[in-house]
């Protein structure tokens, strides 16, 4: 495989080189709900028959990205869960 058969991961933040044919590697992919990944998958296949269905495949990349990142966010937040660095604000201070 070639670098220029590849391109980085759709994901926020993920550096993995993928095949041009795939928007995530395997890893963020998953974490696309399916409904929003059979949407990206038949907006890929008729993403050139127009400008319309272009920015139809655009949409759905940008919401499968937002919905990986919420996704991440949320099992980071579980992780730190009980060490409070996300609910810190009211508590400190006066
Ligand atoms: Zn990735």
């Amino acid at each position: 495989m070639t670098a220029a058969h590849t391109h980085n991961c759709a994901a926020v933040g993920c550096q993995k080189q993928v095949p041009l044919n795939l928007l995530m590697c395997m890893e963020h992919w998953r974490m696309v709900p399916a409904p929003l990944a059979r949407e990206v998958n038949k907006a890929w296949r008729i993403r050139d028959r127009g400008e319309a269905r272009t920015l139809a495949y655009q949409a759905a990349v940008a919401a499968a990205v937002k919905a990986v990142e919420a996704k991440q966010h949320r099992k980071i937040a579980e992780r730190s869960g009980g060490q409070g660095d996300l609910l810190a604000g009211d508590d400190f201070g006066i």
